[in-house]
């Protein structure tokens, strides 16, 4: 098992022998080793080391919870997994606050506004000026991510990856726990409350009983195929594409390295997809009437994502708590996912924390609706925004008048390119008493 670098790279930690068991200290947190079978206690079970599991654990950290971060794959993976970019202005001062800012205000690129670009001219929404100096920040995920660990690790608190057949159990109970196997023996950790962090794929959400929640769910007849390429952006803000041929979206991930999408089908085969017809295809769809070049360069990465709605309500089951995408799903259009699961464990931590510190369970026990009232208002702007760009192939002649219509109001009218601006940069984070 690893302690934090996921090759047996275990701290040192404070070793008792008492009634046939081997007792470790690793800060609070208590390991009780058999030789048959590990025990550990800890105060919060954060099961998935994504950006919900990570935050929450350094949220956690600073108001004194003690927790462990239990995650499937290994370090590595995880700190090379790609996927969102662009972080709301919240999110950016979140991890300012919690002291790891450096590489961020280094290697971030500052966003004061987007362009929506249709019928072959753009149309910039200005952020900055609409929301009162508001911005966003494109940073890497896998960055964000990096930045998490090595706090978390620096701070000698534990992650322990490549955790197998992860389980929780007793979720109505005083005392959940966590069972899962690591190099090949059963571990169990238990834990005051668990936090279901595992993403949209994971256990935590499936081990509460069907009839307690209801799920929404919506999936979209079209999928995005996303490539990385080594060129510098040709353009220093998102351009958000609307063409018949479909939508498009450029985006960055560094001065030097494109992120580009494209509208295709859900299933589509990227096999059939060679660079060329990916540069041919990004070229039309980002034409303008003045003759715009894109920057052409080596395609790095290459996938197709679907694209869902999803909500699980409620978002808690007894001592489980569900945060990110283990409890909902939004399309990559509003750019909206990892930010949603920090807002989730901002409550959450807010909730762990006045439970902790004065005994109360009011925010606790409101901790889904809470949550919720933010998820409702951010899948409604990720489907108007895909609603908005996305070219429906059962759409009317009316419809598509109608959508064009729409963009040519969103980017005339000061008030409704201000809705688009405030969803954008992130709605205020709300705190409760
Ligand atoms: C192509 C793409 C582009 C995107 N673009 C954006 C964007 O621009 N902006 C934005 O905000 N969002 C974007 N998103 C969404 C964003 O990446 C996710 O919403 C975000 O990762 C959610 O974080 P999370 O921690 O809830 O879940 P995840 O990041 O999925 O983390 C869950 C973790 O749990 C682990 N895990 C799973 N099962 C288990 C288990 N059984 N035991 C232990 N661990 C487990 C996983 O390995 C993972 O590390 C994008 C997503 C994709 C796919």
């Amino acid at each position: 098992m690893g302690f934090g670098c996921g090759a047996g790279d275990l701290f040192s930690l404070e070793k008792l022998e008492r009634d046939g068991c081997v007792e470790y200290r690793f800060s609070s947190t208590r390991w009780l080793i058999t030789t048959a079978e590990i025990h550990m206690r800890t105060q919060v079970g954060i099961i998935g080391a994504g950006p919900a599991g990570l935050f929450l654990s350094l949220l956690l950290q600073r108001i004194g919870i003690e927790s462990v971060v239990l995650e499937l794959h290994s370090r590595q993976y995880v700190e090379e997994r790609i996927r969102a970019g662009v972080l709301e202005h919240g999110t950016v001062q979140l991890m300012r606050e919690l002291g790891i800012g450096e590489r961020l205000n280094k290697q971030g690129l500052e966003h004061g506004g987007i362009e929506l670009r249709f019928g072959g001219r753009g149309h910039r929404i200005d952020f900055r000026e609409l929301t009162g100096g508001k911005s966003v920040t494109i940073y890497a995920q896998h960055e964000v991510i990096k930045d998490l660990i090595a706090a978390r690790l620096k701070a000698k608190k534990p992650i322990i990856f490549e955790a197998q057949d992860v389980s929780v159990d007793g979720l109505g109970g005083d005392t959940p726990s966590i069972n899962f196997r690591a190099n090949g023996v059963a571990e169990k950790l238990e834990c005051d409350f668990i936090a279901g962090c595992d993403g949209f794929h994971g256990v935590c959400r499936t081990s509460i009983p069907s009839e307690a929640l209801t799920i929404y769910d919506r999936e979209y007849p079209f999928g995005w195929l996303g490539i990385l390429a080594q060129a510098p952006p040709s353009s220093h803000e998102l351009i958000y594409a609307h063409h018949d041929r479909g939508f498009a979206l450029l985006s960055m991930r560094s001065p030097e390295i494109s992120r580009l999408y494209l509208q295709c089908e859900p299933d589509e085969d990227i096999a059939q997809w060679p660079d060329a017809r990916i540069w041919e295809e990004l070229h039309k769809r980002f034409a303008t009437t003045d003759g715009g070049k894109l920057t052409e360069g080596p395609v790095i990465q290459k996938g197709v994502t679907g694209m869902r709605s999803f909500v699980t309500e409620p978002m808690q089951y007894g001592k489980l708590l569900l945060a990110g995408d283990a409890a909902h799903i939004v399309p990559p259009t509003g750019a909206k996912g990892l930010n949603l699961a920090v807002a989730d464990v901002r409550v959450l931590a807010q909730a762990l924390g006045d439970f902790y510190e004065n005994g109360k369970t009011q925010i606790l026990e409101r901790y889904s609706d809470i949550c919720l009232r933010r998820v409702w208002k951010v899948q409604r702007f990720s489907w108007w925004m895909t609603s908005l760009l996305h070219r429906f192939a059962d759409a009317s002649a009316f419809d598509h008048k109608r959508q064009v219509a729409e963009l040519d109001y969103v980017t005339s009218s000061r008030a409704a390119a201000q809705t688009l601006a405030e969803n954008y940069v992130g709605l205020p984070m709300e705190f409760y008493e």
